[in-house]
């Protein structure tokens, strides 16, 4: 039986009850879940499943095929109903990292400043890029101002042999490295300033986001750069 997703239609469903569809030593697949599975730059959620009167603590959640496996602190048979409650600060953090990420991104990408070819929750990596200081304050500026004017984070669906990822490479890769199933992509987009397609969890308006505490380009050999943020 496949695992109902509740964080890609809400991301902010702190709580949520299911049931036990597969169980074995220290694990449980569920028939619903609120729990992010690790995955796509995000980290897996942690958080606690209720059943019985007993509380177990969810360490680890992955994804296998259309099932949501997640692993606990203890066992839980199969057929028990659960109520399960995210880690909501740990996962906040995250939504809010992520979508700055985004944003980020989007903002060196209209600056011209060349593909990226890794990103994190504190780190893009750029190839050879003539992004310099002055464009590092040109995004950071933009960066807080988009922040300030709370612009909404929409996400929707495409079809993928619709979408045109414009020569980026970094996007064509993700595309092809995707499961062939997958006909539909949730695209998230950021006003004007972001666009792609991601099936991780983010806040609903830049506002929530917050102004960057940090931006810093440190050059590499033979013209690579990184750039580290923080929020
Ligand atoms: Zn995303």
């Amino acid at each position: 039986m496949d695992t109902e997703q509740l964080y890609v239609e809400d991301s902010y469903l702190r709580e949520f009850d299911a049931a036990v569809v597969r169980a074995g030593p220290r694990f449980v697949v569920l028939d619903r879940t609120a729990f992010y599975p690790e995955g796509g730059g995000q980290p897996t959620d942690h958080g606690t499943l209720e059943a019985g009167g007993e509380k177990h603590n969810v360490v680890k959640v992955m994804r296998r095929g259309q099932q949501i496996f997640h692993y606990l602190d203890g066992d839980i048979p199969e057929g028990t109903t659960v109520h399960g409650v995210i880690d909501w600060e740990r996962r906040y953090g995250f939504m809010r990292l992520h979508s700055g990420e985004h944003l980020l991104t989007g903002l060196f990408e209209a600056a011209g400043s060349g593909p990226k070819v890794f990103s994190s929750f504190s780190q893009l990596d750029f190839k050879p890029s003539p992004l310099d200081e002055e464009t590092m304050q040109g995004v950071r500026r933009r960066f807080d101002e988009i922040v300030d004017t709370d612009v909404p984070v929409r996400i929707y669906y495409v079809d993928r042999d619709q979408l045109d990822v414009g020569g980026d490479e970094r996007k064509q890769s993700f595309l092809e490295k995707m499961p062939p199933d997958v006909e539909r992509l949730r695209m998230v987009q950021i006003g004007e300033h972001a666009l792609t397609f991601c099936m991780g969890t983010h806040v609903k308006r830049t506002g929530e986001i917050g102004r960057l505490r940090n931006l810093r380009l440190e050059p590499k050999k033979k013209r690579r750069k990184i750039v580290y943020f923080e929020l």
